[in-house]
């Protein structure tokens, strides 16, 4: 599936290839603070399918599980584009959802770090809902 997205000001654009199947909910305690909500959503890209253009900043982590992850923004307005791993060679890269023009198209197929998950996420159906702002 051809996608395409941009960052919140539009200095950042990209076009990929994905497989929907790569799409997924992350509730690790990292993706909570750096995404300032609850969970994050991602879709998986082999960097070969995936062209950038713009002025972008990196953020380098160690990750809960050790390894080093290049976490790549926007330089003018600090939109998430997408976390790598960080070093040589072909690289997967997990392109935020929120980007995407694509992404009611693209739910979740999996969902990661459950253990850290707040634990109303699954309420949220049940909670008062209004079309815009309250
Ligand atoms: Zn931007
Ligand atoms: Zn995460």
């Amino acid at each position: 599936m051809k996608i395409d997205g941009q960052c919140h000001c539009g200095r950042v654009r990209y076009t990929a290839t994905v497989d929907p199947e790569n799409a997924s909910v992350c509730h690790c305690t990292d993706c909570q603070a750096i995404s300032g909500s609850a969970f994050r959503t991602t879709l998986r890209v082999p960097d070969s399918d995936f062209e950038m253009t713009g002025e972008i900043k990196t953020y380098e982590k160690i990750a809960a599980n050790g390894n080093e992850r290049a976490l790549v923004f926007c330089l003018n307005c600090g939109t998430q584009m997408y976390g790598t791993m960080v070093g040589a060679g072909p690289k997967r890269l997990s392109v935020r959802l929120g980007t995407c023009n694509q992404r009611a198209q693209l739910p979740p197929k999996r969902q990661i770090w459950c253990q850290s998950a707040m634990p109303w996420v699954n309420d949220l159906a049940s909670v008062p809902m209004s079309p815009a702002q309250d």
